[in-house]
């Protein structure tokens, strides 16, 4: 029970400090630094439950397994870049699309995903430091 508890709070902090949507994979590979012989499955396991409990939520890209990020988050959007697949918050909204469905239909909710480059892909490193 000690160490379940332990597990869960590990992977959790993980979560909060976390200032992106995360892999249960990338969650393993940060959580196992506080919990050595963390399992994948254990990962898993655990996610479940703080998503059952409603402190986490998962965040679906198309085709690409889940990633998950804290449920009292505000309303926002995500970018992926297309060359390191990280996953980044936006804290831009384009607000109210109804003017994008058909007249009649009432929006409720949306989703928006933009693709490019990060940052650090848009500029490398290696090319900074080029003459
Ligand atoms: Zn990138
Ligand atoms: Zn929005």
């Amino acid at each position: 029970m000690e160490r379940k508890t332990r597990q869960h709070q590990a992977i959790f902090e993980v979560m909060v400090s976390a200032q992106h949507p995360l892999l249960a994979q990338e969650i393993w590979g940060l959580a196992s630094t506080q919990v050595p012989q963390l399992s994948v499955a254990t990962v898993y396991r655990q996610l479940k439950s703080l998503q059952d409990e409603g402190l986490i939520k998962a965040v679906v890209l198309p085709g690409q397994n889940p990633r998950y990020e804290l449920a009292s988050l505000a309303h926002h959007h995500h970018f992926q870049c297309r060359a390191c697949e990280r996953v980044f918050d936006l804290d831009a909204c384009p607000g109210n699309l109804d003017r994008l469905a058909p007249s009649g239909f009432r929006v409720d909710d949306h989703e928006l995903i933009l693709y490019g480059r990060c940052s650090d892909c848009v500029s490398p490193p290696e090319a900074r430091l080029a003459p």
